[in-house]
């Protein structure tokens, strides 16, 4: 029995983990599962899948979980400290799937306990990645991708020669406004935003597919999960999403992992791993798809992959500011205080004026150094954005 939690069970990536994990009930033990504000579902999933704790990040939510689990023998808990000691509780196995920052202390929590860590939640890598990956080695604890153009790198991977790898290719679909005309995004809103061509998603992630945040947050993670120079990781415009990412050799070889746009793959790979098992994932038709386009990403469309390039030249705490200062501009977006391309400038703005002051360039940046960061970039963003609106 592999014991297994679920960090951000109720959202888009944990209900997929939660699916998984429910087909196979006679491999899996479930220690904790996590959640926010829904805590009707969450009781559901512990209720079926046996959880040992079931832990709500609002404390508000606290009673109505309890009350809902009452009888069932499930401990529950409620807060943000509850839910990284939840990750601590020994697991074999961790799906980190709480969406933003907020998912960076329970996955070290659970890395500290020396469990494979699933990682769905990118901004870990982006904010604090060479940090996870010191306290990972000394906690002898595994990192496995689920974003699934890491997962696709990950698996190209595979009984090869790191030092032979020459590059890495993200693809990205493009977005909601792929083919919008420049001229309309400003106006675009969040609804608009918040569809996305191919894949299902939670809406912050999908949000930030339309603007190009994901992948910039993509190239970040890919060059901290796989030890890569900035200019080593590419990206292209592949609006179809069946090729996910490729690895490129120094014989020039490509190696694409291909397959239908269904978070269910990567994540089941992360739970199987090292092995391989069947999943519910569709068997893709090539002839019936008949061909694949693939094209450059327009700078002036998408910005952000701009600011990606400069966060991993200039490392230390760029990475971290970036991160946050791109959650800030997303919620003032989300919440109708700025436009659309507006987010950008904000982004830019916040690194700006944290680079001049001094506050990004830190070696090997601690986890207060980290979470400092984090703190005065939401702050100069919600700052920049009430000025930009
Ligand atoms: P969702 O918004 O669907 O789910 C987020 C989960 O985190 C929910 O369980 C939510 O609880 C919980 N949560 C929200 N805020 C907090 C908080 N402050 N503290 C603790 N828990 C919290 O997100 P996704 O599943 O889409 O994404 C999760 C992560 O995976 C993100 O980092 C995303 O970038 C990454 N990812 C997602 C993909 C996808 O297909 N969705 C693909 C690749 C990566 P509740 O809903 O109950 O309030
Ligand atoms: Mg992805």
């Amino acid at each position: 029995m592999k014991r297994v939690s679920i960090l951000g069970a109720t959202g888009s990536i944990g209900c997929q983990t939660v699916e998984l994990i429910a087909a196979a009930p006679e491999r899996f033990e479930v220690v904790a599962m996590t959640g926010g504000r829904n805590v009707a579902l969450l009781a559901e999933q512990a209720r079926a899948l046996k959880a040992q704790v079931a832990v709500t990040c609002h404390e508000a939510c606290r009673d109505e979980l309890a009350e809902r689990l009452s009888g069932t023998g499930i401990e529950v808990a409620a807060g943000d400290a509850a839910i990284a000691e939840a990750a601590a509780r020994p697991a074999d196995w961790v799906m980190s799937a709480i969406v933003g920052a907020a998912g960076l202390l329970p996955g070290l929590a659970a890395i500290r306990q020396g469990a494979t860590l699933a990682l769905a939640n990118k901004e870990t890598m982006v904010a604090a990645g060479p940090l996870v990956l010191a306290e990972a080695q000394r906690h002898g604890a595994t990192l496995l991708p689920v974003d699934s153009e890491h997962s696709a790198v990950f698996q190209a991977l595979v009984g090869e020669e790191r030092a032979a790898v020459e590059r890495v290719i993200l693809t990205a679909s493009g977005g909601a406004f792929r083919d919008w005309p420049l001229e309309r995004l400003a106006q675009a809103t969040p609804e608009q935003a918040a569809t996305h061509p191919n894949w299902s998603m939670g809406q912050r992630i999908t949000v930030d597919s339309a603007s190009m945040f994901n992948k910039a947050l993509e190239v970040i993670e890919a060059k901290e999960l796989f030890g890569l120079k900035p200019d080593q990781v590419e990206v292209v415009v592949h609006p179809e999403s069946l090729v996910h990412a490729l690895v490129g050799f120094n014989d020039g070889a490509l190696m694409a992992h291909m397959g239908a746009p269904d978070m269910r793959h990567a994540i089941g790979y992360a739970l199987n791993w090292p092995e391989r098992r069947a999943l519910p994932v569709e068997r893709l038709d090539l002839a019936r798809l008949g061909s694949l386009t693939f094209r450059a990403p327009e700078a002036a469309r998408y910005p952000a992959l701009g600011l990606a390039r400069r966060v991993m030249e200039e490392g230390g705490l760029a990475g971290a500011a970036f991160n946050a200062a791109k959650e800030a501009a997303l919620d003032a977006f989300l919440e109708r205080r700025l436009g659309f391309m507006a987010m950008a400038p904000v982004v830019e703005q916040v690194l700006d004026t944290m680079s001049r002051d001094g506050l990004l360039r830190v070696d090997t940046p601690g986890l207060d150094a980290v979470l400092g960061a984090d703190a005065e970039a939401r702050s100069r963003a919600a700052r920049a954005a009430a000025t930009q609106a």
